[in-house]
């Protein structure tokens, strides 16, 4: 016997389980399947982002910048440390308790909400009669049947051809999450935000850090001023950079890894370390979904085919998330989650893909929302930029941290805020007033009329504002 639902979710990300959550608060008959196990096989919901991703990633960054403010930054608070010791075994088990305060609670959330969870992995069986047959295979197997099923199956890290990830020596995001000790030198291979991320970490552990990267300039997806002060830092920091590598062998059969690979003048190289993490990129994770079963069309790199609103070729069949087009960013995902929920609710849920901000959370971190300046110039958009340093900013003094700026890009004619970037400490919280300010169609004018707390680094946000017309008063 089937059991009946309204709603089918596959997946219990952040795009799965939230459209699970606003489904069920519609008033809909929700099922979430995942099929993510902790470490005793139990049900581990949050999807990459909980278990391998964002939180985990977040958890052990700010371990390590405690561990970097004490070993090198108390002194200038005129504290000082005796014995300095790290226990990174600790760490990580601190991250893992991280995560699974938040696998209980999305638990909770899920029985709070009434949508009844299945912990295992759902597969399309058949189209029935008004819907679909979801086989879930685990610890009981079960067949749910629903008219409207959500695809939120995620993503799994790429691997570098003829590199297999063993998650020893070669670690993808899952591996650099769970290093037991500081490896003496750690190879990096992609330069993006999780290869920026997981390479912090341990850089300021300790590790000797190289980031190799295929194209030949710095996060060409960010403003370019803010990744050449980026770069700066993270130079300075001791992060080593080689751009426009061409890797053409990895070997991992001796102690360590060597990578063979030829560097921006075709040189031949190698770079030998303890370590190699490979964040070269996610691809979309359909394994085990049976698409063939119903005919869910998935694109040639294996994404699920959606329109505009989410909607695949199948009536009632949605995708949302990594699985789809689109930034594969968690907020993103939550955001199509909860659009797809109102939609099959007969509402008109709906999502600004103009304004979902970016968020690197490096030191410095980086965030930006909106048009980049040569977006701008490529577009052949007339625009004023205005730009604002920490370095004049007093709350940015008195933490001891004015690296970077806040730059504003604004309609030469309308003053309407095309594009907010920030390098500098605690950008990622920054940047919610600028995401706002966008979705309200606000002018710079606008931001730099409203009254920002003092001392406070939203001032640098406000002042950037007043750059645009040439106004600043505090630089
Ligand atoms: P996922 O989170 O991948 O969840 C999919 C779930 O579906 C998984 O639990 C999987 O086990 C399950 N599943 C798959 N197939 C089946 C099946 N057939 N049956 C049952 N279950 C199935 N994004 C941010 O916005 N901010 C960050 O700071 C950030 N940091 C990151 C750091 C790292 C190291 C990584 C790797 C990613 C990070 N991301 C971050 C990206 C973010 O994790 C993803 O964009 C997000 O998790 C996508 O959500 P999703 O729901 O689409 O998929």
């Amino acid at each position: 016997m089937s059991k009946q639902f309204d709603v089918v979710v596959i997946g219990g990300g952040p795009g799965g389980y939230i459209a699970a959550i606003r489904a069920a608060q519609l008033g809909f008959q929700v099922a979430c399947i995942d099929e993510w196990k902790n470490e005793k096989g139990g049900p581990a919901p949050g999807g990459t982002c909980t278990n391998v991703g964002c939180i985990p990633s977040k958890a052990l960054l700010q371990s390590s910048e405690h561990y970097e403010h004490a070993a090198h930054h108390f002194g200038d608070h005129g504290i000082s440390l005796d014995n300095l010791k790290m226990d990174v075994a600790k760490m990580v088990g601190r991250k893992n308790t991280v995560v699974k305060q938040n696998n209980d609670g999305i638990l909770f959330l899920l029985k709070k909400n009434k949508v009844s969870f299945f912990h295992g992995r759902g597969s399309f069986a058949k189209a029935v009669e008004g819907g679909y047959e979801i086989n879930v295979a685990g610890a009981a197997n079960e067949v749910l049947t629903a008219k409207n099923v959500i695809v939120a199956t995620g993503s799994n890290a790429r691997a570098l051809p003829g590199a297999a990830f063993d998650e020893e020596k070669i670690l993808s995001n899952d591996g650099a999450l769970r290093i037991g000790a500081v490896p003496a030198k750690l190879g990096v291979i992609g330069s993006g935000v999780i290869g920026l991320e997981m390479g912090s970490v341990w850089r300021r552990l300790g590790a000797e850090v190289t980031i190799l990267e295929a194209m030949p300039g710095f996060l060409g997806a960010a403003d370019e001023g803010v990744a050449k002060e980026a770069l700066k830092a993270f130079k300075k920091q001791g992060l080593k950079f080689e751009f426009g590598v061409k890797i053409s062998k990895v070997d991992a059969s001796g102690d360590g890894v060597v990578v063979f690979f030829a560097d921006a003048k075709g040189a031949e190289q190698t770079l030998a370390v303890d370590k190699l993490i490979v964040s070269i990129g996610r691809v979309a994770n359909t394994i085990g979904l049976n698409p063939e079963a119903v005919g869910l069309a998935l694109d040639e790199r294996g994404m699920v085919v959606v329109d505009a609103d989410c909607k695949t070729n199948l009536p009632g069949v949605w995708a949302v998330g990594d699985v789809v087009r689109g930034p594969m960013l968690a907020h993103k995902a939550e955001e199509e989650g909860v659009a797809v929920a109102e939609r099959i609710a007969g509402q008109h849920g709906h999502v600004n893909f103009a304004t979902i901000p970016w968020v690197i959370y490096t030191s410095p971190e980086i965030a930006w929302v909106g048009r980049t300046e040569q977006q701008l110039k490529a577009d052949g958009v007339a625009y004023k930029a205005g730009q604002f340093p920490f370095l004049a900013n007093g709350r940015a003094r008195a933490l001891g941290d004015t690296t970077g700026f806040v730059k504003f890009l604004a309609d030469a004619t309308t003053d309407e805020i095309l594009g907010v970037h920030i390098v500098g400490p605690m950008a990622s919280e920054l940047i919610s007033e600028a995401v706002v300010a966008m979705e309200f169609k606000a002018s710079a004018e606008d931001i730099a009329r409203i009254c920002h707390a003092h001392p406070s680094l939203s001032e640098a946000t406000k002042e950037a504002a007043l750059a645009v017309d040439k106004r600043t008063l505090n630089f």
